[in-house]
């Protein structure tokens, strides 16, 4: 194979200059367009019922405000509000937080 010339150097230096320059652009709108989706996907879901879809509302559940589905009974707690609830010195403040995340009680105590 022969030697390149250096004008055939030179033009392959900047071939591949524009072949990065267009991944990195095409990196760049892969990563926007996913965020696009992540945003729309939270949109679409932002305080929906995972488990039947209807809208969820705030509660006070044992002076803690959690995401309570009045359509199908699904309670749903952020992060640190499990703990909240747990540390509560009354004993039926546990019990019945245990009986609504496995389903024995459905009301809101
Ligand atoms: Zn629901």
């Amino acid at each position: 194979m022969a030697e390149w010339t250096p004008s055939e150097k030179e033009e392959a230096y900047f071939l591949k200059q524009e072949a990065e320059r267009r991944l990195a652009a095409c990196e760049a709108a892969k990563k926007a367009m996913e965020e696009r989706e992540r945003q729309r996907l939270k949109q679409t879901h932002w305080m929906r019922c995972p488990k039947c879809g209807m809208e969820l509302e705030e509660v006070e559940f044992r002076g803690v405000q959690v995401d309570h589905c009045f359509s199908c009974g699904g309670m749903f707690f952020d992060r640190g509000e499990v703990e909240k609830i747990l540390e509560q010195k009354d004993p039926r403040a546990v019990r019945t937080l245990i009986g609504t995340l496995f389903g024995v009680g459905k009301t809101i105590d």
